[in-house]
């Protein structure tokens, strides 16, 4: 069986002049990176007077650690809605250099339902993500030079929240003492890095909806406090214009392909802990103008992933999905069903029927919670035998589950039909889409909401330190905020071994910050890491690249 990385390097590629006439883009808006990426003019959107498009959410159950097909099934899905006629368009995030030298990996989908080319797409691509993390730095670096040069603002220098980043798994640079070396070398202090997709400055490009709306975000970054606890923002530093101009290039969708020839907006790639985990407002907006149909996705599990998209995102964006489509796999249910990873290949019906329930609660949340059409994707894994796929089928069907199986990992376009007929006919469904709550009410009741109506638990429990922290921003004025929940991707609780569909938990916030650029509250269940660490076998030992430049080990 060919690899991910030989099945997109053995498919040829066409010009991405020729994607952007399948998708309707002008050539005035066309900037070319190199022959098969280019980037779109934000100009279109204000200029094209199309309606949109459909919009089709991609999210699934609560994931085992492999990542269970989530944009594969986006690519596979879009590409057979191309097979049956339908003028289909991608939109996924950008991969980060963290995940791709560590442990999961490219995130350019796999198998036969792949954007491509995957290595640009998993390497530096355009060289967004390396213009965000140097507007981070400018900001950084403005605001030391600020304290240098003899405080004005009074910026208290032990309550700084800004800090550095790079896009690379580097444990070492979690905490540093840095400003050593005498007078004239910076204000010696405790700092720290973050992985560049972990930057706010990241969050705010993927909602911002203009240049003049990124200026403002950027603006109210807050970077610390002052000694009278007042925030300090990049607009009191007069840092926004800079980190803008570094950025005017980033703001611009990127334009690839799919190995069928489906064009895909592959742009920004905020975390989805931390931050809301999909893909910029601004890919979403042209792939909806563009296509009749857009395919997106959402980071992580619908309890997380789904909550964001639709809770903050469409929010912000003012979007309206038309269909949800749940990918699930035999092996992730069997491993809600108390299966090990060791085991998950092997037929275990009981453990399996054992596991459903997770897949059936995140199904109810997107129809009940959510008011949307959903279809389960069951995600056909080599390993799955007849039995446990006929199985996971029935026990949908007799529960009035829309279902279908999707075999485009093995099949492309082709293993989607049944997939894309489903979603075809739900996206002209009645549409009930509202919100999980209302952003006007308490932060509490917010959190509250999140914690029973999406994860089905008693409800939130508040620390002290985060009760002094929300009446603060209360006070500060950011209590309407959307609230952004990191959590556990692995269970609908705060607690990762809490698989299936968990009753009876509270979850505990330990910490509530607020993202003012973004414009999210972020509640932490845990400490969330923001610069992840190398395993003890980094996936970068087996990356190569040959004489002619062909790279081989990605995955
Ligand atoms: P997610 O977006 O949910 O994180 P991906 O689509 O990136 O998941 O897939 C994660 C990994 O699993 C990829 O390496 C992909 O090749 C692999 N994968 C996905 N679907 C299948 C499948 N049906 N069979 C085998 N491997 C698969
Ligand atoms: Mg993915």
């Amino acid at each position: 069986m060919m690899t991910d990385i030989e099945i997109a390097q053995s498919t040829p590629m066409k010009p991405i002049g020729d994607i952007a006439k399948t998708a309707g883009v002008a050539e005035e808006y066309l900037e070319y990176y190199g022959r098969y990426k280019a980037k779109i003019d934000y100009r279109l959107l204000s200029d094209t007077q199309a309606p949109n498009g459909k919009l089709i959410l991609v999210t699934a159950i609560n994931p085992t650690p492999a990542g269970e097909g989530k944009t594969t099934t986006t690519v596979g899905l879009a590409d057979a809605l191309r097979r049956m006629g339908k003028n289909a368009l991608v939109a996924l995030r950008e991969p980060s250099l963290g995940p791709v030298f560590g442990v999961k990996g490219g995130a350019a989908g796999g198998g036969y339902a792949q954007v491509v080319p995957m290595e640009d797409i998993n390497l530096h691509f355009t060289g967004d993500f390396h213009a965000i993390g140097a507007a981070n730095n400018l900001l950084a670096a403005m605001l030391d030079n600020h304290i240098q040069q003899g405080n004005a603002l009074g910026i208290d220098v032990k309550r700084i929240t800004w800090k550095r980043c790079v896009d690379m798994n580097d444990r070492q640079l979690r905490n540093v003492v840095d400003g050593l070396g005498g007078r004239m070398q910076g204000v010696p202090r405790e700092d720290g890095f973050d992985i560049t997709v972990a930057s706010e400055v990241m969050a705010v490009l993927c909602l911002a909806t203009s240049i003049t709306d990124l200026k403002e975000r950027l603006s109210r970054i807050i970077v610390g406090y002052t000694y009278d606890e007042k925030p300090v923002t990049a607009g009191d530093l007069k840092a926004a214009g800079a980190m803008a101009a570094l950025l005017k290039d980033a703001l611009k969708p990127n334009l690839v392909q799919t190995l069928e020839g489906t064009p895909a907006f592959i742009h920004g790639g905020p975390f989805a802990n931390i931050a809301h985990g999909c893909n910029s407002i601004m890919a979403t907006r042209m792939a909806l103008k563009l296509g009749d149909y857009a395919v997106t996705e959402a980071g992580f599990g619908a309890d997380l992933g789904a909550e964001k998209f639709l809770d903050i995102k469409c929010r912000m964006a003012g979007l309206t999905p038309d269909a949800v489509v749940m990918v699930a796999t035999v092996r992730a249910l069997k491993h809600h069903g108390g299966v090990a990873k060791a085991d998950l290949n092997t037929e275990n019906l009981e453990a399996l029927e054992k596991g459903l329930p997770n897949l059936l609660r995140h199904v109810e949340n997107i129809t009940k919670v959510y008011g949307l059409p959903c279809v389960v994707a069951i995600n056909r894994f080599p390993t799955d035998t007849e039995a446990e796929l006929k199985l996971v089928e029935d026990k949908c069907r007799a529960l009035g589950v829309n279902v279908a199986l999707s075999e485009v990992w093995g099949k492309g376009g082709e293993g989607g039909l049944a997939l894309a007929e489903e979603v075809v006919r739900l996206c002209e469904q009645p549409n009930d889409f509202h919100f999980a709550y209302d952003a006007e009410a308490s932060i509490e009741e917010k959190l509250n909401a999140i914690v029973t109506k999406v994860y089905h638990g008693d409800g939130v429990v508040l620390t002290p330190n985060t009760r002094k922290q929300m009446a603060q921003l209360t006070d500060l004025g950011y209590g309407a905020l959307p609230i952004c929940m990191a959590k556990t991707q692995y269970s609908f609780s705060d607690d990762q071994k809490l698989l299936g569909a968990p009753d009876g938990f509270t979850v505990t916030v330990r910490n509530i910050k607020v993202s003012a650029g973004a414009g999210f509250l972020v509640a932490l269940t845990g400490d969330i890491m923001t610069m992840p660490g190398l395993p003890k076998v980094p996936a970068a030992e087996k990356i190569d690249v040959d004489e002619n430049g062909k790279i081989t080990g990605l995955f």
